[in-house]
């Protein structure tokens, strides 16, 4: 079996659904799998319901609407006769998301998180499965969440591998194109769960793994694996094919074209991964597998913006050590700041990190009572794989670099801009 996983770029409207259907016909879709995420950015759309509902602010009611709009819109552009199924599907959908909205009890903004979060992947297959059947593709919408089991982390959750090799193995057989969520899964309870931000690509790697599948393929909106972000390097160039070491250590460091969880369980089974144009299907991309790296000298570079730099001194001068970065660390893993560098020294101790839940001031608070804390905001760090001095130089100009760490085949560069 081959799995395919389209993201939130390549459904996020009529012509983007027609266009997977029309990669679809030109690569075959006999034995395959498709792992499909929520349409365009519709998972912050639902953040903002979230935060409306949580605020109790009157403008949840429109934020729904918003979300409601968007797929309307995209569904009587792919479908004009009203009499079609998916029209009563899509308002199934939207009516349960309501019910939750109406009824839940629950005060654990992580579980509800899920629960509402979750609809965006259930709304976009639902759309995607009637589409293709509409085209004459025959087409099994499966929930994920009778697949995907996971422990009760909501948000972040950790999948358990065993019960989901058995629930896969037992139940994913038939040749005719299969249709699933990206991103979800369930607790022991069976309530929904997300398995963190951009986690689709993970999910076509846990039914690959599951499924000893052929390949897995990811279906982007740039050529495949480009030795930097084309957003904000010019000139970026495609890397045809890459180890799985490398491309562990690019998603890594952040180049956010592949979820980082991706790599790790194709790379158990030998399964490659083709990153691949879905404006382009035929064109090779990259490919990621067993081996040497055909380009192992182009630098590679990898931005990482909105981060935070912390510095903690001693207040009394005494060194920090084992036990303190130990104690910090573990404040660090509470407070669910991610860590993307370390540096210290004798009485000082600097992290750039990523706090994604806002917690910093909370955790400012605590680490204030006994050390020093200087921090910077708004801060860019920048990695860059086999550098040079041009390479280097190209991330270093017209920036106030903050911190700079150096080892064998990577430098790390934190940066404000002047
Ligand atoms: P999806 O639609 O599957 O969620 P993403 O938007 O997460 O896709 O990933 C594709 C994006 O990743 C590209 O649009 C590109 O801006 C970004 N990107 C970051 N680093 C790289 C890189 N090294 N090569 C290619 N694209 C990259
Ligand atoms: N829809 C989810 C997100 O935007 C998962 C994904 O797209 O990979 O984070
Ligand atoms: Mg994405």
């Amino acid at each position: 079996m081959r799995v395919f996983k389209f993201g939130g770029a390549s459904v996020k409207d009529a012509e983007g659904i027609k266009n997977v259907y029309d990669v679809l016909q030109k690569v075959g879709y006999e034995d395959v799998l498709l792992i499909v995420s929520a349409m365009g950015k519709t998972t912050n759309a639902l953040e903002l319901v979230i935060k409306n509902y949580f605020d109790k602010s009157p403008e949840l009611s429109s934020a729904v609407q918003e979300v409601k709009k968007y797929h309307n819109q995209i569904v009587m552009d792919l479908f004009e006769d009203e009499k079609n199924a998916v029209f009563a599907a899509v308002n199934s959908q939207f009516s349960d998301l309501e019910y939750f909205l109406a009824n839940n009890k629950s005060p654990n903004y992580n579980f509800v998180y899920d629960q509402i979060v979750s609809f965006g992947e259930l709304i976009s297959t639902t759309i995607l499965s009637h589409f293709m059947t509409f085209m004459g593709i025959q087409t099994q919408w499966l929930d994920v969440r009778n697949f995907i089991k996971t422990d009760a982390n909501y948000r972040d959750a950790e999948v358990d591998w065993e019960l989901t090799q058995k629930n896969i193995s037992k139940n994913i057989k038939s040749k005719i194109l299969n249709i699933t969520q990206g991103f979800l899964g369930s607790d022991e309870n069976n309530f929904t769960t997300t398995l963190g931000r951009e986690g689709s690509d993970y999910t076509a790697a846990i039914f690959a793994y599951c499924l000893n599948a052929e390949s897995v393929t990811i279906w982007k909106d740039v050529p495949g694996v480009m030795n930097a972000d084309p957003r904000y390097f010019e000139n970026a160039s495609l890397l045809n094919q890459i180890s799985y070491r490398e491309a562990i250590e690019l998603a890594f460091y952040g180049a956010s074209v592949i979820h980082p969880k991706t790599l790790q369980p194709l790379q158990k089974k030998e399964i490659p991964l083709y990153v691949k144009s879905f404006i382009n299907p035929l064109l090779k991309g990259t490919s990621v597998a067993k081996g040497v790296d055909l380009e192992p000298h182009l630098s590679c570079f990898i931005v990482k913006k909105n981060q935070l730099l912390i510095s903690l001194s001693s207040i009394d001068f005494s060194f920090i050590m084992e036990e303190n970065i130990s104690e910090i660390f573990a404040l660090f893993h509470r407070f669910k700041l991610k860590v993307n560098l370390i540096q210290n020294s004798a009485i000082s101790f600097s992290v750039c990190v990523e706090d994604k839940f806002n917690n910093f001031n909370e955790l400012n608070a605590i680490l204030s009572k006994k050390f020093k804390v200087d921090f910077e905001e708004n801060v860019t760090l920048y990695t860059i794989r086999h550098f040079n001095d041009t390479a280097a130089h190209t991330v270093e100009e017209n920036k106030v670099v903050l911190l700079k760490q150096v080892s064998r085949e990577t430098m790390q560069v934190v940066t404000k801009e002047i």
